[in-house]
């Protein structure tokens, strides 16, 4: 959900509980996401968000991983379901069997051929998907993947990574402040939306949503929310599965990315000093039980 602050940014407050914490129904009512992890030694990332898209409230979720990985994963996971996926005529068997309603990838997942291949495949689904870590590095430097970014899509980079993806737009974010308005973050994540043509989550100690249709919400703060203890390795990749969760249980691109920042940063403020990202996704109940 958006509140106005004085300054009249659209600064994010609790989501309505109703949108993120409905309990009744089936498992199957509340959406089925697939994060596709890489492979061995490589899958703690994507087991986070995995479990982050769990505990947000996806009815079912499924961790795709090279053959190689099942017995690592198998060992870390319960909950979760695990499925080998070989190649990307297999993932598209996987994504055309199962009733998943949302896709994440990029934690872990690794910068070869095989898995620009697989995000291919992904994109090609065509359904609410995460993008973030690895899957952003390998749509900056292939321009035909780019072009499979649709608005379904949300995309969470921080700012190394969304300076790959979008070089003109850092550049400018980064130059000094002249004479006139100053080109903020919110301008940032709004022009690089609208380039790609999907929701954009840039991250940071003041975190922008953006979408294509130049709707913008911030977490920041000096507005009084995001913590600095968020700052601590696996923590995004936690976050891109709030958002997974989220769109498997049918929020819009744009919603899902606020509701799990806030909720992401609500759960770290609570835990306080020593947070470590694993942590995050099992404080998630807790926060949702809260919401008014
Ligand atoms: P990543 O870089 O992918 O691990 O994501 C880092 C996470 O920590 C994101 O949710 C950021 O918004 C958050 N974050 C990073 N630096 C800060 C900071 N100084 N204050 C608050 N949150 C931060
Ligand atoms: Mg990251």
């Amino acid at each position: 959900g958006l509140a106005d602050t004085d300054a009249g940014l659209p600064t994010l407050g609790p989501p309505a509980r109703g949108a993120v914490a409905k309990v009744e129904g089936h498992k199957y009512d509340h959406g089925h996401a697939f994060v596709l992890s890489g492979g061995v030694g490589k899958g703690g990332a994507a087991r986070m968000a995995a479990r982050a898209a769990l505990r947000v409230g996806a009815g079912l979720v499924t961790l795709g991983c090279e053959p190689a990985a099942l017995t690592e994963n198998a060992a870390q996971l319960n909950a979760i379901m695990l499925r080998a996926v070989t190649d990307a005529t297999d993932l598209e068997q996987v994504l055309a069997d199962m009733r998943i309603t949302a896709l994440g990838l990029g934690p872990g997942l690794g910068l070869t051929d095989h898995e620009a291949a697989l995000l291919r495949v992904m994109l090609d689904a065509g359904r609410p998907t995460v993008l973030d870590a690895d899957a952003l590095s390998l749509i900056a430097r292939d321009d035909d993947l780019r072009a499979q970014v649709h608005k379904r899509c949300v995309l969470t980079p921080h700012r190394g990574e969304f300076a790959r993806l979008f070089p003109d737009i850092s550049e400018r974010l980064d130059a000094p402040a002249g004479e006139g308005a100053t080109y903020s973050e919110i301008d940032a994540a709004r022009d690089a939306a609208s380039e790609i043509g999907a929701t954009v989550l840039l991250k940071g100690p003041a975190t922008v949503i953006a979408t294509p249709t130049g709707r913008v919400a911030i977490n920041a703060a000096v507005y009084g929310h995001a913590v600095p203890w968020l700052a601590t390795a696996g923590a995004g990749d936690v976050l891109s599965g709030l958002i997974v969760g989220l769109l498997a249980r049918d929020l819009s691109p744009f919603d899902a990315a606020c509701d799990a920042a806030w909720l992401h940063a609500e759960a770290a403020h609570r835990f306080g000093a020593g947070l470590i990202a694993e942590d995050l996704p099992d404080l998630i109940p807790g926060v949702l039980a809260s919401l008014g």
